[in-house]
């Protein structure tokens, strides 16, 4: 069996498309136009890039979008100040710290100082207990990402056996909350694995849909997936530098030797990562559109 290649690069523009047109709606409709704030502290060049890609989405939407280009020298307090203040302005409607941040200053504090209705990442303690009990405001953004993936390339979630790899706050157990859901898109049995699990391909092998975030190149070999299995890698491994200057990228699952055997997989590059940005402008629109009650 040769593999279908599930693309986030052709997903995440009809998705794109589709916020496009709400965005226009809501501006005719009711005068809002979604804002998003990106705060960055210092110029660590990954975040750096990130924040300039997610900048320009929302700008191409036609989104109010500020940059604030915090010095790597900030106070605690100065930057809980700058929270504060785009916590109270009625043109700002999701909020973005990009992570890390500078050893002196407390992530958590400033993840927590962020408004739960502005918290696009969806990383407050109030997001993510909403999402545990199935009422979510917003979704994290490549949790969010994956799903859609699934969702639109017709894989059956419903009663599937999903085995994720990785327990991170951001992906592992975010993606495993949402597909544990008596929902639409979800109502999975998921097994979450991760370095104290004492026999991994054990439990990868049962997976009808294997999600694999644990930031380890060929963590996961052909031996370890069902013959059919649908293979969501997201790892993003740096392992070098192209001819051309730029870094070269791959992901955690052995894409050549598994795509002879799954029956759907995602790329790396051009997989899950074009899908993370696309959510994140899918976050600030809801965002805006809560402030008029409309969903
Ligand atoms: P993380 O915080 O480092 O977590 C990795 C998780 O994988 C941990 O829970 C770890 O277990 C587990 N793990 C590592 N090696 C393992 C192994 N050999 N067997 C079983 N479990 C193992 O990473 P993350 O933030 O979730 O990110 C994971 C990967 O996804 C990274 O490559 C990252 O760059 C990528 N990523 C991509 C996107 C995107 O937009 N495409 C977004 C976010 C992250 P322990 O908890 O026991 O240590």
């Amino acid at each position: 069996m040769t593999a279908r290649i599930i693309r986030g690069t052709e997903i995440s523009p009809i998705i794109r498309e589709e916020i496009d047109k709400e965005t226009k709606s809501l501006k005719l409709q009711h005068g809002i136009t979604p804002g998003l704030v990106t705060i960055i502290v210092g110029q660590n060049p990954a975040s750096v890039s990130y924040v300039t890609a997610k900048q320009k989405a929302a700008k191409d939407l036609g989104f109010y979008s500020l940059q604030e280009d915090v010095p790597e020298e900030v106070t605690e307090e100065a930057l809980l100040e700058l929270i504060a203040q785009y916590n109270d302005d009625t043109a700002i409607h999701g909020i973005l710290v990009q992570l890390p941040l500078p050893k002196h200053i407390n992530e958590t504090k400033v993840l927590y100082a962020i408004d739960p209705d502005k918290d696009v990442d969806g990383f407050h303690p109030v997001n993510v207990g909403r999402l545990m009990i199935g009422e979510a405001k917003f979704y994290p953004c490549t949790p969010y990402g994956i799903q859609q993936m699934l969702v639109r390339s017709g894989v059956t979630i419903d009663g599937a056996e999903v085995v994720v790899v990785g327990r991170s706050n951001i992906v592992g157990k975010p993606i495993a909350m949402m597909l544990i859901q008596k929902a639409e898109g979800a109502n999975a049995t998921v097994t979450i694995c991760h370095t104290g699990t004492k026999d991994l391909a054990a439990h990868t092998r049962k997976a009808d849909i294997l999600i694999v975030a644990a930031g380890k190149p060929k963590a996961i070999t052909a031996d370890m997936v069902k013959e059919g299995a649908v293979v969501i890698d997201v790892g993003v491994n740096r392992i070098g530098m192209t001819p051309e200057g730029k870094a070269k990228l791959c992901g955690d699952v052995d894409f050549d030797a598994i795509k002879e055997k799954a029956s759907a997989i995602t790329p790396v590059p051009g997989g899950v990562g074009p899908m993370t940005i696309t959510m994140l402008m899918l976050n600030t629109l809801r965002a805006a559109q809560f402030t008029v009650g409309k969903r």
